[in-house]
């Protein structure tokens, strides 16, 4: 294996890309860019507000960060819940449909990919519809916790205003500042150890945190997935956490063309082969309507 992965990366038209990927079956990684046109925040995109992510050290150390975080998120989730996916969700759908793209690994939490019909998908940091138990490991639906929590805490929504008014970000956070008050439900099945009693583990939303690893199974899961394309395209990620940014050097490593789509400039680009400044939902349209079916 060479011991320089990087291609000069040179910043190309939409002609070069299609070129390049003429003929190959692609893997997608995809990030908040790609969420954006449907209204959700990118926190790391050129235009935005700095924000400092939580960790998840904070969240399983500090109880009262805990509460902080699920009032917020028992606002936030909802408007997730009711996004739709957009031109650039759709686009890859249909490319997957016609055997161009063989599967997404997606650095969202908000199933856009699979609400526009993608069907090979790998939500890498996780989904925002399922809630963890710490300690037994089970898994929750968020709507079932959504009905604990809505009775837990009475009319709390319609206190801190209305749903689309809430600023929220990729991981459901609404930002709110009334959240001293919020009961936080514990995990309610039946404990692993004694089953006349409740586990009560510490619930969290299972998703990815900063400082937290994805599960291993799940990596692996992406490396085959991007091993079995011929080229990796991606789609709407600054590339920053290392989580996402590994693929794209295994597949330059690898030998695999790279082309990079993206508003602004990535932690990734020494690896692309191809970078292209551009929107993502115009960009995989345009994919769409240029890339021919490849058979089975
Ligand atoms: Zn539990």
């Amino acid at each position: 294996m060479s011991s320089s992965p990087a291609v000069p990366a040179t910043s190309a038209s939409l002609a070069d890309v299609v070129e390049l990927l003429a003929g190959h079956r692609l893997t997608v990684l995809t990030g908040a860019g790609i969420s954006t046109d449907s209204g959700i925040p990118d926190y790391r995109g050129p235009d935005s507000p700095p924000r400092s992510p939580m960790t998840f050290q904070q969240f399983v150390g500090d109880e009262a960060f805990r509460r902080h975080y699920w009032a917020r998120n028992h606002v936030g989730w909802r408007h997730v819940h009711r996004t739709l996916p957009n031109a650039g969700h759709r686009a890859l759908a249909a490319l997957e449909g016609r055997g161009v793209v063989h599967g997404v690994i997606t650095q969202n939490v908000d199933l856009l990919h699979e609400a526009a019909g993608s069907r090979h998908v790998i939500d890498l940091h996780g989904r925002y519809d399922r809630v963890v138990c710490l300690r037994c490991h089970r898994v929750v639906p968020r709507a079932v916790l959504a009905d604990r929590l809505e009775a837990l805490n009475p009319g709390f929504v319609e206190r801190v205003g209305q749903v689309g008014d809430v600023e929220i970000a990729p991981d459901a956070d609404a930002v709110i500042e009334q959240t001293a008050g919020f009961r936080v439900q514990a995990c309610w099945q039946p404990d692993p150890e004694d089953h006349a009693r409740e586990c009560g583990g510490v619930l969290k939303p299972d998703i990815v945190y900063f400082g937290e690893n994805v599960p291993r199974e799940r990596v692996d899961r992406a490396y085959a997935m991007v091993d079995a394309g011929d080229a990796l395209l991606v789609a709407g990620s600054s590339l920053t956490v290392h989580s996402g940014r590994r693929f794209v050097r295994h597949a330059a490593l690898t030998g695999k063309p790279v082309v990079v789509v993206n508003r602004g400039a990535t932690r990734g680009d020494r690896y692309a082969t191809r970078t292209l400044d551009a929107g993502t939902s115009e960009t995989l349209t345009a994919l769409a309507d240029l890339l021919a079916p490849l058979r089975p």
